[in-house]
């Protein structure tokens, strides 16, 4: 076997520890008819494998309350009552009384009460569609006795490094960070929520190996890199003491960045760059606010909602809001409203969309169920009387949704009114350009938006009908391709007529490389990952105004994203002569994705 896995880095890091070999995903199983006479050994075979699986979902509740709180536990209460459901245990009693063998009934009952439930008009059912999965899987391992695969209740304090096909957000927060060390995955790529997410962890990861999962027998030791997205299978001594040193390395380098978090973030010449934060952890805020960023340019709210079995009440997500305004201080903090579905987060049924990208989400979602957004905007209304909180608006298409949210938050402020609540309503909407739609017509918001904030992530996506997360097309998502810059050229240039704040948040104001062009292009508020601001300002420090300018120039001029990456890449070099490449993010994984994360 080869022992060098390449795969596209995602979180920066280098460990090395044994591989943990997580299988989530339900198992072929083999249609067995029974004879009459074995028919009472099935049921018996199906009520002991629900109870052992119950015995285990009790266990991984108790720790996940003692861990992280009763409102994660809660998922493991659903899914336990579930198990006792008596329409579903009926259902596959029956069919094992047709003679089938217990598994194969489980397994046709699963399958339909998740398609049923999938298709269901109320959300809450529709909700229980990834816990009845997790059922499936677990009952069914039980059953066909498959190795254990526990994917939270892993052996503790085992510094594993988690080897996985893909891993969804919500398995991702549910994960014991006290067991795992890093994160290595078949799927994906570096601008997917699991690697997104990661970042956000502090866990270092590879994703979009392809087939880790079956090179891999999980007993191995492995060294991770997540800084250019390789995996040693079986290390040497040799190469366990070089990543080590490369670990030393990276951990100066940090050290020595960490110095920079209290300088200000300006270009070579002295012009301000706004550089803010990407929080998307209520508890990561007050570790991001020590990173030296001038507020927070992007939170995802969502990750409020992951792991969990409902909507979070008013009063929860206030506090989650007030925690981030009040450890970023009367700095700006930028909330985006609900960005579900899609890739991102099973409620209301996405899963079975035919095109969720494209699809029933984010804004479009919020303005169609005003009752679950309201609950929302008087949360941020609350949390802005304690700072300054912008809100942000999620997949914009056109200028409709944003004037219906501006008529929803109206609505939000006079119900805090009527209860006397303490709320400030005068806070700015923005939009994120993050559709070629948004972009084009970017000058259609300018007199309903307060700030445009580009999401790159998606802008890159939608443009190049690239799925951002599907790593067989890592490569093509570039976004230095022509169409890209010439989007957000547009945007910028909408914004700066109308005097309007033009920021970028998706992860191409998180790369030197792309950062530089960014700023070439007039961009002077980027919003980058806590770890990523002190090198950030390192780079915006040492560039002037007019090399980023001849870079942007350079690019534009460009055909091709291959041509203009070679060409910014020349000019980044040439313009922050006293940085090394390392410094530049310029150390990249072989595989496609262009650059790897220095720090
Ligand atoms: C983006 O699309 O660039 C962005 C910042 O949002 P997200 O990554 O959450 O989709
Ligand atoms: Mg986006």
């Amino acid at each position: 076997m080869e022992r060098m896995l390449r795969g596209l880095p995602a979180s920066p890091g280098i460990v090395a520890g044994p591989v943990h070999l997580l299988r989530w995903e339900v198992p072929d199983v083999p249609p067995r008819t029974v004879t009459e006479a074995e028919v009472p050994l099935e049921l018996t075979r199906f009520h002991d494998a629900v109870e052992r699986a119950q015995d285990r979902l009790r266990h991984v509740r108790d720790r996940a309350a003692h861990q992280a709180g009763p409102e994660e536990a809660m998922i493991f209460e659903v899914q336990i009552t579930m198990l006792d459901d008596r329409a579903l245990n009926s259902e596959v009693e029956g069919f094992i009384r047709e003679r089938r063998s217990a598994e194969h009934a489980f397994d046709l009952v699963m399958l339909e009460w998740r398609r049923r439930f999938g298709r269901a008009s109320a959300p809450m059912l529709r909700e229980r569609v990834g816990d009845l999965m997790d059922l499936h899987i677990r009952v069914l391992g039980i059953l066909l006795a498959l190795p254990d695969s526990d994917p939270v209740d892993l052996p503790k304090g085992s510094n594993a490094i988690l080897v996985t096909h893909d891993l969804t957000p919500s398995l991702t927060v549910q994960l014991d960070r006290d067991a795992i060390a890093a994160i290595a995955t078949d799927e994906g790529t570096s601008t997917s929520h699991v690697a997104i997410l990661a970042r956000s962890l502090g866990l270092p990861a590879v994703v979009g190996l392809r087939d880790a999962t079956t090179r891999l027998r999980g007993s191995e030791r492995v060294v991770l890199d997540g800084t250019t997205g390789v995996l040693v299978v079986n290390p040497t001594d040799e190469e366990i003491a070089q990543a080590k040193l490369r670990a030393e390395q990276a951990a100066i380098l940090e050290e020595s960045l960490r110095s920079q978090a209290g300088v200000a973030a300006q270009l070579r010449g002295g012009e301000r760059i706004f550089l803010r934060a990407n929080v998307d952890i209520p508890e990561e805020s007050e570790i991001a606010a020590e990173s030296g960023a001038d507020g927070v340019g992007l939170m995802r709210t969502e990750f409020v909602v992951l792991g969990r079995t409902s909507m979070p009440d008013e009063d929860e997500q206030y506090r989650a809001y007030r925690r981030v305004v009040d450890a970023f201080a009367g700095k700006p903090v930028v909330i985006r409203t609900f960005d579900i579905g899609g890739d991102k987060l099973p409620v209301g049924g996405f899963p079975t969309e035919p095109n969720p990208f494209l699809g029933w989400r984010a804004i479009r979602m919020c303005l169609d169920q005003p009752d679950l957004f309201l609950v929302q905007l008087r949360a941020l209304l609350r949390a802005a009387a304690h700072g300054d909180v912008r809100i942000l608006l999620p997949l914009v298409v056109s200028v409709d949704e944003v004037r219906r949210t501006r008529a929803l938050i109206a609505e939000a402020a006079r119900t805090l009114n009527e209860r006397g609540a303490v709320f400030r309503d005068r806070v700015q909407v923005g939009v994120m350009i993050e559709t070629p739609a948004a972009a084009v017509a970017a000058d259609t918001f300018v007199n309903d938006a307060d700030f445009f904030s580009i999401g790159t992530n998606d802008l890159v996506q939608y443009t190049l009908a690239v799925d951002r997360g599907n790593v067989n097309l890592a490569a093509r998502f570039t976004p230095l391709h022509p169409a890209v810059l010439r989007l957000i050229q547009l945007t910028v240039e909408a914004g700066k007529k109308r005097g309007l704040e033009v920021a970028v948040c998706g992860e191409m104001g998180s790369q030197p490389l792309t950062a530089f062009v960014l700023v070439g292009l007039g961009i002077r508020h980027l919003s980058v990952a806590p770890r990523a601001v002190a090198l950030m300002k390192r780079m915006l420090r040492s560039v002037s105004p007019e090399s980023a300018k001849e870079a942007a120039d350079a690019a534009l001029a460009c055909s091709t994203a291959a041509e203009a990456e070679r060409i910014v890449r020349r000019l980044l070099q040439a313009a922050a002569y006293d940085l090394s490449p390392a410094e530049l993010g310029l150390l990249g994984s072989e595989t496609g994705d262009i650059l790897g994360y220095a720090v």
